[in-house]
């Protein structure tokens, strides 16, 4: 077995749509509901202006249920992926330019001597997937190396904003390709296609999304690590989606709507009443039973829905973690065999 980890992956956007700040009077709330939870519990009491209070009070916060301490974060899909000899970033939503902070601080630190180089897979032209390319500061630095591995659908889609010659150039961004100097090359993919980078062998497959889509495989070590977002599953379960992820370690794949959402009986929250047929998501219902039946280890709900509250995630993945072990015990398999998880931003997990 391996030391250290195959892969280790960090969200940092799950948002799908669009984004998604916490409005102010939600960040209120959270403080109000986290004060009043602690001081029913009588865990305020002790609590006064002496040495150690700060201490005391992240102490007492770390405690907290999750959905009132912190967020699930509200930008749109970017995921992390590190092995020992890649650094490999699916979507470039709103998230990936968090992550474009991060690297310009790492690798301008003094004592910085890896690699400045990154290979950027882009799932489908869609804007939360990739409107974050001008955002990204890495891009802006030649010293820096990046390939984006996507569709000729998706590279005509930022030649259209990026090509200095495209009649929308300087329309929704000012910067050019001639500015973004670190993008040295775009790699053209169809569903199905098979590479490499370094170390990781990557397959493809063809999602059922408006304008397609495709999901990635990557594999390393005898781990693999399935990222299918935006995915409308046409059966349940969907055997094309399980025999790609057969025995993942981690699909990650979305969790738009539930099946009554879906549906049409039952509305989002705040939105009007109707079915979500047709939109290219699929009920969480759907992704749950594809991945029980793909066998996967680890599956990740993403691309939530924007009208969900962190109370409301909390809720779905508590749902989404009791239907997985209900179906895994009525067909005598073990209730732990699948860990369910609506991942946050900033969760990280090695494989
Ligand atoms: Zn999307
Ligand atoms: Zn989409």
């Amino acid at each position: 077995m391996p030391t250290e980890p195959v892969f280790t992956v960090r969200y940092w956007g799950i948002t799908g749509s669009f984004c998604t700040p916490l409005l102010p009077e939600q960040v209120t709330a959270k403080v109000v509901e986290s004060i009043e939870y602690l001081a029913r519990q009588g865990r305020l009491n002790g609590l006064g202006p002496v040495p150690g209070l700060r201490e005391a009070i992240e102490r007492e916060v770390s405690l907290l249920p999750f959905h009132l301490r912190s967020t699930y974060g509200g930008n749109t899909t970017c995921a992390e992926v590190r092995t020992p000899d890649a650094l490999i970033i699916i979507d470039c939503g709103s998230g990936y330019c968090e992550l474009g902070r991060l690297l310009t601080k790492q690798w301008n630190a003094p004592d910085y001597k890896g690699a400045r180089e990154a290979h950027i897979l882009v799932t489908h032209p869609h804007m939360d997937h990739t409107f974050a390319t001008a955002f990204f500061g890495p891009y802006y630095d030649p010293r820096n190396r990046f390939t984006i591995y996507a569709t000729p659908q998706v590279i005509g889609s930022f030649e259209a904003v990026f090509n200095p010659d495209s009649k929308l150039s300087n329309t929704y961004f000012p910067p050019t390709f001639a500015l973004l100097k670190a993008i040295e090359r775009f790699e053209p993919l169809r569903a199905g296609q098979e590479f490499r980078i370094g170390s990781t062998r990557i397959s493809t497959f063809p999602l059922r999304h408006p304008g397609g889509c495709i999901a990635f495989k990557l594999e390393r070590h005898g781990r693999s690590c399935v990222f299918a977002s935006d995915h409308e599953q046409q059966e349940v379960p969907d055997q094309g989606l399980a025999d790609f992820s057969r025995g993942a370690d981690l699909l990650y794949t979305e969790g738009q709507y539930t099946q009554a959402e879906y549906d049409g009986t039952k509305a989002l929250p705040g939105e009007a009443l109707m079915p979500r047929k047709g939109w290219g998501h699929s009920p969480i219902e759907a992704c749950v039973r594809t991945a029980l039946a793909a066998g996967v280890r680890r599956l990740h709900l993403g691309h939530r829905d924007p009208a969900r509250s962190d109370e409301d995630l909390a809720w779905l993945e508590r749902f989404a973690r009791q239907l997985a072990r209900d179906e895994l015990c009525s067909a005598g398999r073990n209730p732990d065999s699948c860990q369910v998880v609506i991942p946050h931003e900033g969760l990280t997990v090695e494989i």
